[in-house]
C-alpha cells in the first residue's frame, strides 16, 4: 500500500510534499472549513486567505503561494491552529513558506509588510490586541495609500470583523514585560 509520500509523488504535487515535510503539518487533511480565516486576526490585510493558502499548496501552485502578500502579512499567532478541527498549525505552515521564498528568492509580495509589522506591534504594546480600526489607520498614514484595499476593509466592516471601539486592556503591565524582554534580546 502507498503512503501519502508515494500518493503525492504518482500525483506529481511536489510542492504539496515539500512543505508538508519541511514544516510537519498534514496540509493534505485540510477540508476547507474555513475556521481558521473566519478567526485571524490579520484576514482583512492578506490577499488570499489562510484556507485559500491551504488549498493553492494541496495543487502544487507554487508561485501564486510564495508570491503572496499572505505569508508576510501572517502575525504567527496560532489562532488558526487552535481552531482547526484537524490540528494544522497554519503559523508554522505560513513560517515554511517564508523560509521557502526567501530561499527561492521569490519577490516580496508586499513591499509595505515591513511597516504593517512595525505598526502591528505598536498597536500590540498600546492596546494588548489588535483594534482593527486603529491599526488601519496607522498603516495607511505611513504607507500614504489610502485608496488600496478600500474595497476590502468596507467588507470586513460590514461583516463585522473591525470594531469601532477600540478593547477593552487589562493586562498593561504583563504586555509590557513581555515587549521589555524583547527589546532586550534585540540588543542582545
Ligand atoms: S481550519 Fe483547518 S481544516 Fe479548516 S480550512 Fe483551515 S486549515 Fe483547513
Ligand atoms: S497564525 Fe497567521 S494565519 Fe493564523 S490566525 Fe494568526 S495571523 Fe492568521
Amino acid at each position: 500500500m502507498m503512503n501519502q509520500d508515494e500518493k503525492r509523488g504518482q500525483r506529481g504535487d511536489s510542492f504539496l510534499s515539500e512543505v508538508v515535510n519541511a514544516s510537519g503539518e498534514t496540509i493534505d487533511s485540510c477540508y476547507q472549513c474555513q475556521k481558521c480565516s473566519a478567526g485571524c486576526p490579520v484576514a482583512y490585510a492578506m490577499g488570499i486567505l489562510p484556507h485559500q493558502i491551504l488549498r493553492h499548496i494541496q495543487y502544487g501552485h507554487r508561485e501564486k503561494v510564495l508570491s503572496s502578500r499572505t505569508i508576510w502579512i501572517c502575525a504567527s499567532c496560532y489562532t488558526c491552529g487552535v481552531r482547526c478541527p484537524n490540528n494544522i498549525s497554519i503559523a508554522r505552515v505560513m513560517d515554511t513558506l517564508r523560509h521557502l521564498a526567501i530561499h527561492a528568492g521569490v519577490k516580496l509580495g508586499e513591499e509595505d509588510v515591513p511597516i504593517f509589522h512595525s505598526v502591528f506591534l505598536d498597536a500590540i504594546k498600546k492596546g494588548g490586541r489588535v483594534y482593527e480600526l486603529g491599526l488601519i489607520f496607522q498603516f495607511k498614514s505611513k504607507t500614504r495609500d489610502f485608496l488600496k484595499d478600500t474595497e476590502l476593509g468596507w467588507k470586513m466592516f460590514r461583516r463585522g470583523k473591525i470594531r469601532l471601539l477600540p478593547p477593552p486592556f487589562s493586562s498593561k503591565k504583563e504586555i509590557r514585560e513581555i515587549f521589555n524582554v524583547y527589546e532586550k534580546g534585540k540588543r542582545g
